[in-house]
C-alpha cells in the first residue's frame, strides 16, 4: 500500500503493447478497485495520474503523449518509479442478469482490463469492445481474450475488426444480447455517446472520465467536470 505519500517501487517487467503504449509491472502491490488510479512520480520530472491495470502486482499501461510519459517510456527494468494511491471512486460490480458490456477506447482499455479480471473471477460473462483509431493503436485485446471475455475489435479506419465506432458496435451487441451493465473508459466524445446509448436502451452504465489532475486528492480543483471533481467524485461516474 502507498497512501498520500509516494512510495518507491522497482520496475520488474516492461511490455510494448503498441507503438505508443507500454505496460509496466512494479514490485509493489495495492488494494484497489478497478477504475481507481494512482499518482505516478518521477523526482525532478512530474507527477501524473494513471489507472491501475492490476493491483497485485501493481501494473500501469502508459501511452507516450508528452514530456512525463516520454521519461517513463525511457525507463528500464530495475529502475525506480514512485507512486501514491489508490485514489478515486472505481467501478462498482452491479448484480443483474446478462453480460457485462465493457467499452474501451484508446488507453481506456487499461482500467477495463482490471475490471474484466474481477468480473471473470466472479464468473460473470464479459463482452469487451476494444476500439481504436487504427490497428496500430489497439490495446490489450489479447489480455481480455486470455481472461475468457468475448472480444470485439473495431477501428475507425477498418484496419482491424469492423470499421466504425465502439459505441455503434455496442448498440448492435445490446440489441442482440441481454446486457446487465455497461462500463466504459475512453475519450470524452465516446463517453458522451455511451451516456446517450445507456439512456436510449435504458441500461445502467458507469463511465470513467479523465481530468487534468494535479493533487489527486480533491484539493487543487484542476480536474473539475461540471460540479464534480474527477479525482474525488470519480473518475467513475454513474450514467443511464
Ligand atoms: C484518472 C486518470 C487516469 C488515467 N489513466 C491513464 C492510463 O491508464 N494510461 C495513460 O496513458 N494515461 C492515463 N491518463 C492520462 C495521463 O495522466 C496523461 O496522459 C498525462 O498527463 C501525460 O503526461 P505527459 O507529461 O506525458 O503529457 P502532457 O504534456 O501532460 O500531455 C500531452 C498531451 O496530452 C493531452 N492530455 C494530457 N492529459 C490529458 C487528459 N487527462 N485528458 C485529455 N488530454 C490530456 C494534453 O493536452 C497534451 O496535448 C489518465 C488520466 C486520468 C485523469
Amino acid at each position: 500500500m502507498s497512501g498520500n505519500l509516494p512510495s518507491a517501487a522497482r520496475i520488474v517487467s516492461i511490455t510494448e503493447e503498441n507503438v505508443r503504449v507500454k505496460t509496466l509491472v512494479l514490485n509493489a502491490r495495492a488494494q484497489a478497485q478497478p477504475g481507481q488510479f494512482a499518482m505516478v512520480w518521477l523526482p525532478g520530472a512530474d507527477e501524473k495520474p494513471f489507472s491501475i491495470v492490476d493491483d497485485h502486482p501493481l501494473t500501469f499501461t502508459i501511452a507516450r503523449v508528452g514530456p512525463f510519459t516520454q521519461q517513463v517510456h525511457a525507463l528500464n527494468v530495475g529502475d525506480r518509479l514512485w507512486w501514491r494511491g489508490p485514489f478515486g471512486r472505481g467501478f462498482e460490480i452491479v448484480e443483474g442478469n446478462g453480460a457485462h458490456l465493457l467499452i474501451g477506447g484508446g488507453y481506456g482499455a487499461a482500467p477495463l482490463a482490471f475490471l474484466a479480471r474481477r468480473l471473470r473471477a466472479a464468473g460473470r460473462q464479459v463482452i469487451a469492445i476494444i476500439g481504436a483509431k487504427t490497428k496500430a493503436e489497439l490495446l490489450l485485446e489479447a489480455r481480455f481474450a486470455a481472461m475468457g471475455c468475448t472480444v470485439v475489435v473495431t477501428t475507425e479506419d477498418g484496419s482491424a475488426g469492423g470499421r466504425g465506432l465502439a459505441t455503434d458496435v455496442a448498440r448492435d451487441v445490446a440489441h442482440r444480447e441481454r446486457v446487465a451493465t455497461v462500463y466504459a473508459c475512453g475519450p470524452e466524445g465516446m463517453l458522451a455517446a455511451v451516456e446517450r446509448l445507456c439512456a436510449e436502451l435504458h441500461l445502467p452504465g458507469q463511465v470513467s472520465r479523465e481530468g487534468y489532475m494535479r493533487c489527486g486528492l480533491g484539493v487543487c480543483g484542476s480536474c473539475h467536470h461540471g460540479p464534480w471533481l474527477v479525482c474525488r467524485d470519480g473518475p467513475v461516474f454513474t450514467v443511464g
